[in-house]
């Protein structure tokens, strides 16, 4: 038997466990100190009710035979297309159904987009990042090639001449740095990719925390995006939907390589690997984009987005450099006195009892810095803010 044994060079899959262990172990010994999370990439709020009521309806439909949906198109059902269309219409953007595919989440997404791509591609990943690109690239055989974010380019690396590279995987608004390119900076990406023939894979997971208006949400707001861009996107940030998986893929019909549709390509990948969302989940997707639904989304964000404010306001004020906390619910702080992040966790987690993400969790260029999370609750954060200047 032959296994595929790039499995056995990934990192260990149990970080985000390793860091609940030491955080269960810590709190059982100290029983009666209140923790404060800062390490969860998660959000905490509850969905809207115009999702509840859409859930409600949807789950009656398909208790009565005159109403029930068995197969849906894979791809995903016209009503969730249309929302999906009409909430890009929101920045400018015009989209038609063919070129959308709802999927299970932006994660699933992410890894097989790469099903695309021929196993000798070069892959570049701005790091540091979410752990998915690098992996799944890996777990293919592909070569990953890093390109570094760093505190000289405000981890948003751009491409020099010199960049040589078949497919990048950009995150903007980014998890973990909390940073996000302009439209001048990202459609310095675009005329590269245009330039090289590469694709871009966008993950746009944090685009509903955008506030800045040369921020944009979508990569398609940029001319020329469309013959080199796939967007890939979910309801998980942008409606509380991480444990409903939902989200949507956008693979225009202009992008084309080597003679090949890529959006050919990937219907084929989709409606042979995936038989498409559940009815349920894509009523309440449909409803959570709509006018009603963005509304209560919109609060909910509010809620991170002022978490982010005073996180951001309590370094600033104490001099400290950190990215993030704006466009993104994610704050990246370098640790004192050249700790790892590892190291720092600890200290934090024993001096002011806040729990952070260590750096080192995402990839090259991670080391040496902590991820602050703004999912965390207002009476959580704004203590987490006061006591976490006393560690420096
Ligand atoms: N992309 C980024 C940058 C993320 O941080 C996450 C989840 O945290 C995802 C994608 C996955 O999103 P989904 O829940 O849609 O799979």
């Amino acid at each position: 038997m032959k296994l595929n044994t790039a499995y056995g060079q990934l990192p260990p899959a149990f970080f985000f466990t390793e860091i609940g262990a030491r955080v269960a172990a810590y709190q059982a010994d100290h029983p009666h100190e209140k923790l404060l999370r800062l390490g969860v990439g998660d959000v905490t709020g509850p969905l809207a009710p115009p999702v509840i009521e859409a859930l409600r309806r949807a789950v009656s439909e398909q208790g009565k035979a005159a109403t029930f949906h068995g197969y849906l198109p894979e791809t995903g059902t016209d009503f969730m297309k249309a929302a999906v269309i009409s909430y890009y219409g929101r920045w400018g953007v015009a989209l038609s159904p063919e070129e959308i595919f709802i999927s299970s989440g932006a994660a699933d997404d992410l890894g097989a987009i790469g099903n695309l791509f021929s196993t000798d591609s070069r892959v570049l990943v701005a790091e540091p990042a979410y752990p998915a690109y690098v992996d799944t690239s890996r777990m293919a055989g592909r070569r990953v090639l890093p390109l570094l974010g760093t505190r000289e380019n405000g981890f948003l690396p751009l491409p020099g001449d010199d960049l040589d590279g078949d497919l990048i995987y950009l995150c903007s608004p980014n998890n973990p740095t909390g940073t996000a390119y302009t439209r001048l900076q990202l459609q310095r990406w675009v005329d590269w990719a245009n330039e090289r023939q590469a694709v871009i894979v966008f993950d746009a997971a944090y685009e509903a925390f955008v506030q800045d208006g040369d921020v944009p949400h979508s990569i398609y707001e940029l001319p020329g995006a469309e013959t080199c861009a796939v967007e890939i996107c979910s309801l998980s940030k942008t409606a509380g939907f991480t444990g409903m998986r939902l989200g949507y893929t956008v693979v225009p019909k202009a992008l084309v390589r080597d003679g090949f549709s890529l959006r050919d390509m990937w219907t084929q990948d989709r409606t042979t690997r995936t038989n498409g969302v559940s009815y349920v989940i894509q009523r309440a997707g449909e409803a959570a984009l709509s006018p009603a639904g963005l509304r209560y989304n919109r609060e909910a964000i509010a809620l991170y987005q002022e978490n982010g404010r005073i996180l951001a306001d309590a370094l600033t004020k104490a001099g400290l450099w950190f990215t993030g906390g704006r466009n993104a619910p994610y704050l990246w702080l370098p640790c004192p006195e050249g700790m790892t992040g590892w190291a720092f966790f600890k200290r934090l987690l024993r001096e002011a009892q806040i729990v952070v993400t260590p750096g080192e969790g995402f990839g090259a260029g991670g080391g040496g810095y902590v991820r602050l999370s703004c999912f965390g609750s207002r009476e959580d954060t704004a203590e987490a803010a006061r006591r976490l200047l006393t560690v420096f």
